[in-house]
């Protein structure tokens, strides 16, 4: 058993193609860093909960990924943001659904499980918790860039469909985004993260997969930790990341059986696109989606990082 970070940037319709060679090298340094970051606390023997807290506020500060700044913008031009945390050792949980002025998301979830008796708070009350732990605070407009204002202009010209958000104007309907971390520590324990920005286009107050836990994002030492991405509503319906967590303990299932059947099964007969990142308690992981791409990343202590977006 080695500990290990796993991480992911979100999914969708990303091919060679549609990527000029140096926005590829760009997502694949920003990925590359925060697994190294992830590789140097884990041998410094952090937590597995401290790891992907760090990994995934790393991936919300990331103005490329749809988390934090960067993340999409909903149908009237604002920006609400969904984080979940679970720590396999204990069960315990936080989540933050809506919010708009907490610069890191993830933060705030973590607040939510150690400092309230809740798991769940929305936007307000979210913020006033954050407020409350001394996170930091930002205006609205922090999390916008230019590249996100111009797919929903592009989503609302094209059928005013919802997007995801990796996939370019090409192809509107393919589009994700959101960004985790899931890790095993050298004592064994199992942590799971995921934050988003949701869906470009999105109606105001829809809420996804992200924040729900057992849907999104989901951690028991007894199994497995797992952070997902994809339209969100079809991992709600399938409960994705419990449903792996499930498999393997009622079933008997490997982690790679388990984590392809509920992507490229489940996820995929209900039309949903996307895919998940799951790490067990002997440290292997799965990484599978059905969409063109995802990116992606994972390093064991004391090892190479190893990155990739495409198949
Ligand atoms: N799952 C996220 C949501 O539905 C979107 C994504 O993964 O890009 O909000």
């Amino acid at each position: 058993m080695k500990p290990v970070i796993v991480i992911h940037g979100g999914a969708g319709a990303l091919t060679r193609q549609a990527m000029s060679p140096e926005k590829e090298l760009r997502y694949l340094a920003a990925l590359q860093d925060i697994i190294c970051q992830g590789q140097r606390l884990l041998t410094a023997g952090a937590s597995a909960l401290d790891v992907v807290t760090e990994a995934v506020t790393m991936l919300e500060d990331c103005p490329l990924f749809n988390a934090g700044r960067g993340a999409v913008f909903t149908h009237q031009g604002t920006h609400e943001l969904d984080a979940s945390i679970m720590d396999g050792r204990t069960l315990e949980a936080g989540s933050v659904v809506g919010v708009q002025r907490i610069r890191h998301p993830i933060q705030a979830a973590r607040k939510v499980m150690e400092h309230s008796a809740h798991i769940m708070f929305t936007a307000a009350g979210a913020e006033a918790l954050a407020r409350e732990q001394g996170l930091e605070m930002v205006e609205p407009d922090y999390f916008s860039t230019d590249e996100r204002y111009q797919q929903l202009l592009a989503a609302q010209q094209g059928a005013g469909k919802v997007l995801l958000d990796h996939d370019a104007p090409l192809d509107p309907e393919r589009k994700f985004g959101t960004v985790g971390a899931v890790a095993l520590d050298a004592e064994g324990n199992l942590a799971a993260a995921t934050s988003t920005g949701g869906m470009t286009n999105k109606q105001v107050g829809r809420v996804g997969d992200s924040p729900i836990l057992g849907a999104g994002c989901y951690a028991s030492n007894r199994t497995v930790a797992v952070s997902c991405t994809g339209t969100g509503e079809t991992f709600m319906r399938t409960l994705a990341a419990y449903d792996v967590a499930a498999m393997m303990e009622y079933g008997g299932l490997s982690l790679e059986k388990a984590a392809d059947r509920v992507v490229m099964e489940k996820i995929t007969s209900l039309g949903g696109s996307g895919g998940l990142i799951a790490v067990d308690g002997q440290g292997n992981i799965a990484l599978p989606f059905n969409s063109e791409g995802m990116y992606r990343g994972y390093g064991y202590a004391d090892d190479k990082p190893v990155v990739a977006i495409y198949r």
